[in-house]
């Protein structure tokens, strides 16, 4: 169903952050909350290694308070430190603040007792594209001084954003590929709008959702189209959506095209409700 236009890609991203990696004491690893597994990048494990890291769930602000509650509990229980948060509106990001704080107590209590009482803890932001990184880093940096100028010595021609005191974030975000080796995460990340428009098929992806959202989330299709029942075939119920919505072309058939656009457009926005695609228990075997 995907264009797979990562792979060329994969090996200099990866190298890239690794670079990096070695001048940070703590990371911040975003996901979107609505699909806190198919926005995991598969390699971030290796990548991190035992490094001092906070899993963020972005955009919680359209997740399902429910479902959400349970992925936090998930990754508590697995040892994670884990925080739900609104980049765009802001909820949340006080607190990130304080955990990153917390991660990196122990290290500048050593630096404390080696002299080295200025040293600033450093951190960073990992996430897939369109998770966002840009907003939180704009939100972070807003919060607080204005960019500070490079630094001497390894950390030459980097920008660091102050965050706190003692506290700098690097300005450029790692970007790292999302998960495509399975259909169901392909489709939840065109869905969520991870992936670009282009390289994948909106047909298929609309009626994966329109199926999902029927069984998980039938009271908020309802209500958003103006709907008495949802149909057994997602097409169909497609459709009543296109003749709610007045996508009709010639002849009175429906303008699919323009109905799949405007479904999409309008679950991104949060227009349907707060949903959440990925379920814990689906994932039995990752984590
Ligand atoms: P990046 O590619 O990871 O840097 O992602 P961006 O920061 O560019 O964000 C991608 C889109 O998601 C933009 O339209 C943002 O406004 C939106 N966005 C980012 N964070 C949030 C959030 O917490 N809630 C909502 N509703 N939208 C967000």
């Amino acid at each position: 169903m995907i264009i797979n236009w990562y792979p060329g890609h994969m090996a200099k991203a990866k190298r890239l952050i690794q670079e990096n990696l070695k001048i940070i004491d703590v990371v911040i690893e975003l996901v979107d909350a609505r699909i806190p597994m198919s926005s995991t990048n598969p390699m971030i494990k290796s990548l991190i290694g035992d490094k001092p890291s906070i899993v963020v769930l972005n955009k919680a602000d359209l997740a399902d308070p429910a479902v959400l509650d349970e992925w936090v509990a998930h990754y508590k229980q697995q040892g994670r430190k884990v925080l739900a948060l609104n980049s765009k509106g802001g909820k949340g990001v006080k607190q990130l603040i304080s955990l990153v704080r917390s991660l990196a107590a122990p290290k500048l209590a050593r630096w404390k007792a080696r002299g080295l009482k200025n040293r600033a803890v450093r951190t960073m932001i990992l996430g897939i594209p369109n998770v966002g990184k840009s907003t939180l880093i704009n939100k972070l940096s807003r919060r607080s001084a204005a960019k500070t100028a490079d630094k001497p010595g390894e950390t030459k021609g980097k920008q660091w954003v102050h965050i706190g005191d003692q506290l700098d974030l690097l300005d450029t975000p790692g970007v790292l590929w999302p998960k495509l080796e399975n259909q169901v995460s392909a489709y939840r990340l065109a869905a969520t709008g991870a992936i670009s428009d282009t390289v994948f098929d909106m047909e298929t992806v609309i009626m994966q959702l329109i199926e999902q959202l029927s069984a998980q989330y039938p009271d908020e299709l309802k209500a958003r189209y103006k709907l008495e029942t949802l149909c057994d075939k997602p097409l169909d119920t497609i459709e009543a959506i296109g003749r709610k919505r007045g996508c009709i072309v010639s002849g009175g058939i429906v303008d699919l095209e323009k109905t799949y656009k405007l479904i999409l457009k309008e679950f991104r926005e949060g227009k349907i409700g707060a949903i959440s695609l990925d379920r814990l228990g689906e994932w039995e075997g990752e984590d």
